[in-house]
């Protein structure tokens, strides 16, 4: 679900948070490539209205930049390229530059030996990995993606539990449809919120729905403090013991298989790690291949067409809503006034002016 709108949003044209992006990552030290890079994976979270994963991110990238946990102009290690298979380590390189680079690579092995196994480790946030499945799709292959998330504090508790000990680690499934269709794209974290959506909520002051977050002491609350106050909760899973099953899967997927380590096993310093296990498949080579993209098609119009419950509320397939706010966003991103004073924050300390003009 799309961030709700606040009151106190600041409307700024996509193009101008896109050029005060590339001029942050250049005065930390990024070359021009990567700081498109990443200055146009953060802007498309905006435009699709993740806020959480958009240039909101900024202030945290450059704290892990000063602790030295985020290191510019890296474009991963091979680690095992051996037929089918792509490991790769991304040395604490931006992830969004590594796991594009890598998902790259994949897409080529996938045609050449209908699917690819992709494992990337030690990358810094790589953000919204639906990009990585909308880049796989775009080449017509299937994409499922899990991605665990390392940091010194967990923010998910184990289902049962008051305590956090997990990572948000999303998920993402991309299926291609016919050229005039939408294709699937399921992207989501496997706790009952994104974290940075909770950061949201906190910069604007506001609360956020039940059933998504627990105090220290294991109530349910509404209030973000329990998030960013001292004592700590938690973050809920996602349905239960479901959502924790998912995110328990990501952790021995995309942090063991990938040989990065999960949050038992592995020492966490500043900054946010992130694993990905990932495979891409040419439909294709599948007996339903040269249907799927009418299948995906016909199975979106058949549930978009299903009677509503409520009046107001469309029944909608993955990535429907990413798309509308990708056209209701397309002039002006609504940007609230707490990440816009973090933003020229961290650009005083750069050095770098802000592309609009500063908050009173
Ligand atoms: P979300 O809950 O907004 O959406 C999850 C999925 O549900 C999307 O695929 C969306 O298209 C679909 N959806 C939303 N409303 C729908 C409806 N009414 N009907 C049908 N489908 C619907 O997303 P989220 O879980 O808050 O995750 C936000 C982003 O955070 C994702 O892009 C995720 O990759 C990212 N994330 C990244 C990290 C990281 O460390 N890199 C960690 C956690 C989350």
């Amino acid at each position: 679900m799309p961030d709700a709108v606040p009151s106190d949003l600041r409307p700024v044209p996509p193009d101008d948070l896109h050029r005060f992006t590339m001029a942050l990552c250049a005065a930390m030290g990024s070359g021009p490539e990567e700081a498109r890079i990443v200055a146009d994976h953060l802007v498309l979270a905006n435009l699709s209205g993740h806020d959480s994963h958009g240039v909101g991110m900024l202030p945290t990238y450059h704290a892990s930049w000063k602790a030295g946990a985020l290191v510019p102009n890296r474009a991963g290690r091979t680690t095992v390229e051996d037929g089918p298979i792509l490991a790769v380590d991304g040395e604490m390189g931006y992830g969004q530059v590594i796991a594009l680079k890598a998902t790259e690579r994949a897409i080529a092995i996938a045609r050449r030996h209908g699917v690819c196994v992709l494992t990337v480790a030690n990358a810094h946030h790589i953000g919204r990995i639906g990009t990585y499945s909308e880049a796989a799709v775009a080449a017509g292959l299937v994409s499922v993606q899990f991605c665990n998330v390392l940091s010194t504090q967990a923010h998910v508790a184990a289902h049962g539990s008051r305590d956090a000990r997990l990572g948000t680690n999303p998920v993402s499934v991309g299926v291609p449809a016919v050229a005039d269709a939408d294709p699937f794209l399921l992207d989501m974290a496997t706790s009952a919120a994104a974290y940075g959506k909770i950061r949201v909520a906190h910069n604007k002051g506001v609360a956020v729905a039940p059933g998504l977050i627990i105090d220290a002491d294991g109530r349910d609350t509404t209030r973000t403090e329990a998030i960013f106050g001292e004592p700590r909760g938690a973050l809920l899973p996602m349905a239960g013991h479901k959502g924790y099953g998912l995110a328990v899967a990501a952790e021995l997927l995309a942090g063991a298989l990938s040989g990065q380590g999960t949050m038992a096993t592995r020492e966490t310093g500043p900054g946010v790690v992130n694993g990905l296990f990932a495979v891409l498949v040419d439909p294709s080579r599948l007996p339903g291949g040269a249907a799927l993209g009418g299948e995906t098609a016909a199975l979106s119009d058949y549930l978009r067409g299903a009677p509503r419950r409520d009046p107001a509320e469309a029944v909608l397939v993955a990535g429907d809503p990413e798309r509308a706010t990708r056209r209701d966003r397309a002039a002006a991103l609504p940007v609230d006034a707490g990440t816009l004073r973090q933003l020229e924050e961290t650009a005083d300390a750069l050095g770098v002016a802000p592309t609009w003009t500063r908050s009173p």
